[in-house]
């Protein structure tokens, strides 16, 4: 199992390239960008961040000074704004009461008690939480979203309703602990799904991953 994920990847990575993940200049744009980008595109998710940088408060004293109201209306690209602004300032939260303030604290903690810490903030999921652990704390875990799902259903490895557990130890259980692997794996399964794998009217020409898919479309 390992040499046909391993294939895929490659495979992939020859089609579309680095794709230079994740998009941002310091770990904690890359937490408030995984928060704003829940359920809508990343151009979305980017905006809201440049308001938060135009505006000053991209930190965690600027997001925890800021009124609920006013934060709100500045992420307000991203959707969900009130949700969101709740989001980002219970994770800067518990970053400034439990760590005060000092983020490499909080992100160093082992991976398991990080995780299980980020499961227990306001808004932070399974996906969101193997985010932070992957792309800011840099530790090796795979992350799930809804691409991997279909994708890796349609090449035949496993049930489409899969658990978001279960496929994460099927990765996990079949590749080596490596986080530039996961990293970047993650961000060519983002890459497929966004431009070729569609719900719908997957553009199965161009698919990198067509020579062993079941759900391959003329
Ligand atoms: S061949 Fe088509 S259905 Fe299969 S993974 Fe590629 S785009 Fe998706």
């Amino acid at each position: 199992m390992h040499d046909q994920l391993m294939e895929i990847y490659k495979k992939l990575f020859e089609h579309f390239g680095p794709r230079h993940w994740w998009p941002a200049d310091s770990p904690f744009e890359m937490i408030m960008g995984a928060i704003l980008t829940q359920n809508v595109s990343w151009s979305s998710a980017a905006t809201a961040i440049e308001s938060l940088k135009n505006e000053g408060i991209l930190s965690i004293e600027g997001i925890l000074s800021c009124d609920p109201e006013n934060l709100a209306s500045l992420i307000r690209p991203a959707r969900y704004h009130n949700q969101k602004a709740k989001k980002l300032q219970s994770f800067c939260q518990v970053a400034a009461e439990e760590f005060g303030g000092d983020l490499d604290a909080f992100l160093s903690l082992e991976m398991g008690t990080l995780r299980e810490r980020l499961l227990g903030i306001f808004g932070i999921g399974p996906e969101t939480a193997d985010c932070i652990i992957l792309y800011a704390a840099e530790k090796p875990i795979f992350v799930i979203d809804a691409y991997t799902k279909r994708i890796f259903s349609r090449l035949g490895f496993c049930p489409e309703k899969i658990s978001y557990e279960d496929l994460q130890q099927f990765f996990m259980s079949n590749l080596p602990q490596d986080v530039d692997l996961y990293n970047e794996y993650h961000a060519q399964i983002d890459a497929l799904g966004h431009h070729t794998c569609l719900k719908s009217k997957p553009h199965c020409g161009e698919c990198p991953a067509a020579y062993r898919c079941t759900a391959r479309q003329a």
